[in-house]
């Protein structure tokens, strides 16, 4: 049976995937907002385990497309190892189209282009990467563990293995001093590595982190209300121009979100900011902060 080291996470579009738990946590664990792995130390599984699981759900759920590879950055096994679970999760689902994971912009430093391509021919797709903010400023602070420079560099690494990028953002991460800087630097990232997929979050303090995240701010921390975050993600919007012409899909959809917004960037960017310039007007029309989750 499938074993599951909780807790477990994975991003909505994943919902119909199977999730296979390949490492357990996160290898960093130390972004000041986060609190999804702080219960756990990491660690990788090992190939019996793994293979015992692949092995049951290939009896259980034969024609499964899809497979999620958790838990917070599981790009981080040596790319031997995962070349292995690659191969035995393809021949073990026949119908297989796609596998997928979450990884930090460190994670693609540290391997090469050729580990990339390696990963992407063996059917490993699509990775799931938060780059919170374009700000160094907002990235020092959150203790992100990358910069911005890192972030683009990883990004268009993996991008010309082959490997489709799902990018996330972090609305508020900031605080209201460094709205503007968060908004256009995130803009100004975004554009240039222009991810197939880009989803604007709502940063929501859990109170395991709420005040490691205060201190480690490095000065009074103030919250966006739902008006700035609005005025924030209009920022974005406005000025999110991806090079060569490529579109984003865009989504602020996420349970963290005041409202469910869907755009193709920079297409519908004139549709999506007049759609906000009337949420501001009708903020009735906002979900309750108490739905909201993170
Ligand atoms: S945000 Fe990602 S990298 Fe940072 S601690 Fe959480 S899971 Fe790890």
């Amino acid at each position: 049976m499938l074993t599951y080291i909780e807790p477990l996470y994975r991003p909505p579009s994943e919902a119909d995937s199977l999730i296979l738990q390949v490492t357990i946590g996160c290898s960093y664990n130390r972004c000041s907002f986060c609190s999804m792995y702080r219960s756990k130390r990491y660690e990788e599984r090992s190939w019996d385990e793994i293979k015992a699981e692949i092995d049951y759900a290939s009896q259980e759920y034969p024609n499964t497309r899809r497979v999620f590879l958790a838990d917070g950055d599981a790009l981080n096994i040596k790319t031997e190892y995962m070349l292995s679970i690659l191969d035995y999760l393809y021949r073990s689902f026949p119908k297989l189209e796609r596998v997928s994971c979450y990884a930090m912009p460190k994670n693609l430093l540290q391997k090469s282009r050729e580990e990339l391509v390696a990963l992407k021919d063996a059917g490993l797709k699509l990775l799931y990467i938060g780059i919170e903010s374009g700000s160094d400023t907002v990235l020092r602070k959150v203790t992100k563990g990358a910069t911005s420079k890192g972030i683009v560099e990883g990004c268009l690494k993996a991008k010309s293995a082959g490997i489709q990028l799902s990018c996330m953002l972090i609305l508020g991460l900031g605080g209201r001093r460094y709205s503007k800087e968060h908004a256009l630097e995130s803009a100004r990232v975004s554009s240039i590595i222009a991810p197939e997929y880009l989803a604007a979050l709502t940063l929501l303090l859990d109170d395991v982190v709420r005040d490691e995240f205060m201190s480690k701010f490095g000065e009074p921390f103030e919250p966006l209300s739902d008006i700035e975050i609005l005025d924030e993600l209009k920022m974005l919007v406005e000025h999110i121009e991806p090079i060569d012409d490529k579109k984003i899909i865009f989504r602020a959809n996420h349970a963290s979100n005041p409202y469910p917004i869907k755009a193709v960037l920079p297409d519908d960017r004139a549709r999506t900011m007049a759609l906000i310039d009337e949420l501001k007007a009708r903020p009735d029309r906002l979900k309750a902060s108490y739905l909201r989750r993170f």
